[in-house]
């Protein structure tokens, strides 16, 4: 192992949905330990490609709608041809759609799954078959909460997160013995876009915030350093694992 098994000099990985959020704070976090990053976004990640340059690396911009398989080699090629390699893949572009079970239409429950879970296979699975034949990598899925609790109000969301982390352990199982750690990491309650509309509510805020030992709401950069263990060789032998990085709300 390196002298500092945290680091991550030499290493190329790609981050989804890296253009703001839980992504910008992981792609930023895996730059400072010393990897250069692809960003996925399908809106301009010019303040994330900044934050990355400022850390002394490089950062490519991959352009690419993820409501369907069909960028999914693409991001995988277009990473190795600007950035020489593709050793770390974090799946983190994901969208919530909130409405009773009694209500949900089957666009809510399409579109959220197709995103969170039919595309976050595809592409590591793109990625699986790159890693397998150099040498291995390691792959970080966004799960949630609601990987491991119910939720309310957001189905296909729940559906999709819980999916995350069975397909996290079986991803595990079929690849470690080709090198290829696959982890997960479980946010607590982040601000973040896709938390707007809870942190504005005021009653779900104040019922969120009595519920978190932590007594305050994640930052994006609340994540980095579980993103840099499970991408670096510290975690070689972690594997199938959902870490929560939730300021102790699963504990309560
Ligand atoms: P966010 O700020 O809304 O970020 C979501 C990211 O995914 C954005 O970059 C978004 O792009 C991208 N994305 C969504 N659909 C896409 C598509 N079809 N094509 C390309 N990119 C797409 O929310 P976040 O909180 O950072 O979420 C990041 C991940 O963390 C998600 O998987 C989410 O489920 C998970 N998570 C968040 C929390 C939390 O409390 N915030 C808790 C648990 C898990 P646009 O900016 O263009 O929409």
């Amino acid at each position: 192992m390196a002298d500092n098994p945290f680091d991550l000099t030499g290493k190329v990985a790609c981050v989804t949905g890296a253009n703001t959020g839980i992504g910008q704070g992981i792609a930023v976090a895996l730059a400072r330990a010393g990897a250069d990053v692809a960003l996925v976004a399908r809106r301009d990640p010019a303040d994330t490609v900044a934050m990355i340059e400022d850390a002394g690396r490089k950062a490519a911009v991959i352009m690419a709608d993820l409501s369907s398989i069909e960028p999914c080699e693409r991001i995988v090629s277009e990473t190795v041809e600007a950035l020489g390699g593709f050793d770390i893949l974090v799946n983190n572009a994901g969208i919530i759609r909130r409405n009773d079970a009694l209500d949900f239409t089957e666009d809510d429950w399409d579109t959220v799954i197709d995103t969170n879970l039919k595309v976050l296979f595809f592409l590591s699975q793109a990625a699986g078959l790159h890693m397998a034949g150099h040498g291995g990598g390691s792959i970080i899925n966004i799960a949630s909460m609601l990987t491991f609790q119910g939720g309310i109000r957001v189905a296909s969301y729940t559906a999709s997160k819980s999916g995350v982390g069975g397909l996290t352990k079986l991803l595990a199982n079929e690849w470690a013995a080709k090198g290829i750690t696959v982890n997960a990491i479980a946010p607590g309650y982040i601000a973040t876009n896709n938390t707007a509309a809870l942190q504005a509510d005021a009653d779900r805020n104040r019922q969120i915030l009595e519920r978190i030992p932590a007594g305050r709401w994640g930052e994006p950069g609340d994540l980095g350093g579980a993103a840099v263990f499970l991408a670096s060789d510290a975690a070689r032998y972690v594997q199938g694992h959902i870490l929560a990085v939730d300021g102790g709300w699963l504990a309560r």
